[in-house]
């Protein structure tokens, strides 16, 4: 089956045709964070869509060149820099960091490059693209002395959110990064410099400004990709008018077809709201560390749901979360201790039979996670009963733990084999001693004294298993 994609452009599932069938390579192209401020798990959402989408391209031998910018200076970072009293580039590199931090606890794959707006090699490409749209007619120097996009000079510029320019009532221009349909307008490429933005500055043909945050990602897209990539994605909010705004920029530039699939994944919502920095109803990563939950278990609760549905965050969705990865951990041990370390390579193909593809198939269905997942727990259930019943030789429990090898490319969802602390591990072993010598009363206690210290202690038939406790909800 081949992929298919729902294309925001078209609005329609498309099957996915790259620009270059034949070599297999893919570019893609992901608007990273502002780095303002710490993410959001609602961000992550997005990167983790992102993720799964560029592990599925892969599991299905495409070579994906990705790109995630950083933008390091826009209204919201000048802003920020300027509370903190620091400059701006010391301001953004904590959050940098912090989001490389948080990708890694994620198991975000890392973009091929991470270019940030500031980086002069950007700042250069802004400054010519500038150029070119005014050369063209399609840009102009307004008396505040900022460069602002012509819209109307642009037909297709609407084409992506689908708003129709002739029903929309015009506000002239638009300085601030971020504006809806209300204000609809002409965009800043170039914004003239002054007071707030203190030391940020560069020179240009239009005198000392910055670039409009929509411009930084067409420089940046188009001097690492070319002119023409692949897939784009963001998140909904990023459809207009950041999206829209780069397609002008480019195509208005390049004259030719800046993004053949546009990918956008509906937001983390908190009680039916958006998860955003504004509403302040976020958590972030380290918040739900904190609270006893793991990377991967929150990689799967961020993971779970259909891109294009909106999520609701709720806590018994994460508890949600790490029953269901306690539920493929035991199964793999099951499998692992069912196996008896048999080697696949070394089996005739007869004794494994041919284990199915539903779950790579679900994905390529327009990333159907939820259906690739549903077909993964009833796979555990059934395979679980097979033990039960002790039909399962160590042939079909090797060709399972093949087959989960190769989904988990595209889930990384495996807990870590952590090593307990040692004071733990003491507790636990007299635990273990306590229940053979059947003294219930100690085994007990010795649970609450390993809850106290922040671990939880499940029994199961394979013994006892420990692992980091939850926190109580907020
Ligand atoms: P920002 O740092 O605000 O530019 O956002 C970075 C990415 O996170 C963008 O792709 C946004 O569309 C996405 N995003 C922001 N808030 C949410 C949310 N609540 N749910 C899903 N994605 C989000
Ligand atoms: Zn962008």
């Amino acid at each position: 089956m081949p992929l298919r994609f729902f294309n925001t452009y078209s609005r329609e599932v498309e099957e996915f045709q790259p620009r270059d069938a034949a070599s297999r390579k893919i570019d893609m192209y992901t608007c990273g964070p502002t780095v303002y401020s710490r993410a959001h798990i609602g961000n992550f959402r997005a990167y983790i869509f992102e993720d799964l989408l560029q592990r599925h391209l892969e599991l299905r031998g495409y070579e994906v060149h990705r790109v995630m910018n950083i933008t390091d200076v826009d209204d919201k970072t000048i802003h920020g820099a300027r509370e903190a009293g620091v400059p701006l580039s010391k301001f953004t590199a904590q959050f940098k960091q912090a989001f490389f931090e948080d990708i890694e606890t994620l198991r975000i794959k890392r973009a091929d490059e991470f270019p940030a707006a500031t980086d002069q090699r950007y700042i250069d490409r802004m400054i010519a693209m500038i150029g070119a749209l005014i050369s063209r007619g399609l840009a102009y120097q307004a008396e505040d002395k900022s460069v602002y996009f012509r819209i109307n000079k642009f037909p297709d510029y609407g084409k992506l959110a689908h708003f129709d320019l002739t029903q929309l009532q015009s506000t002239g221009r638009v300085k601030h990064d971020e504006y809806d349909k209300e204000h609809i307008g002409d965009f800043a490429l170039w914004k003239a410099w002054d007071e707030e933005d203190g030391e940020v500055g560069w020179e240009s043909p239009w005198g000392r400004g910055r670039p409009g945050w929509h411009i930084e990602c067409s420089a940046m897209a188009t001097t690492l990709l070319g002119d023409q990539i692949d897939i784009h994605c963001g998140g909904v909010d990023n459809i207009f008018p950041h999206h829209e705004a780069e397609i002008a920029q480019s195509e208005g530039v390049t004259g030719k077809e800046f993004v053949r699939y546009w990918l956008h994944c509906a937001h983390l919502l908190v009680d039916g709201q958006k998860m955003s920095k504004s509403l302040g109803n976020f958590y972030t990563l380290p918040d739900l560390l904190e609270k006893g939950y793991t990377g991967p278990e929150i990689r799967y609760a961020l993971m779970r749901v259909h891109y294009r549905t909106p999520l609701n965050f709720t806590w018994e969705g994460m508890d949600e979360a790490r029953e269901s990865l306690s539920r493929i951990d035991n199964w793999l041990e099951r499998l692992r201790e069912c196996s008896a370390g048999v080697q696949l390579a070394k089996l005739d193909k007869r004794q494994v039979g041919n284990l199915p593809h539903t779950f790579e198939e679900a994905l390529d269905d327009d990333l159907n996670i939820s259906a690739a997942l549903g077909f993964l727990f009833e796979t555990i259930r059934e395979t679980n009963r097979a033990m039960d019943r002790k039909e399962f030789d160590a042939a079909k429990a090797s060709a399972w733990l093949n087959w989960w090898n190769r989904i988990n490319t595209v889930l990384d969802l495996e807990a870590e084999t952590a090593e307990l602390p040692a004071e733990i591990a003491k507790l636990a072993e007299a635990r273990t001693q306590a229940r053979l010598a059947k003294d219930f009363q100690t085994s007990d206690k010795l649970r609450d004294k390993i809850a106290a210290l922040g671990w939880e202690v499940r029994d199961t038939k394979d013994g006892q298993k420990i692992t980091r406790r939850a926190g109580e909800p907020a």
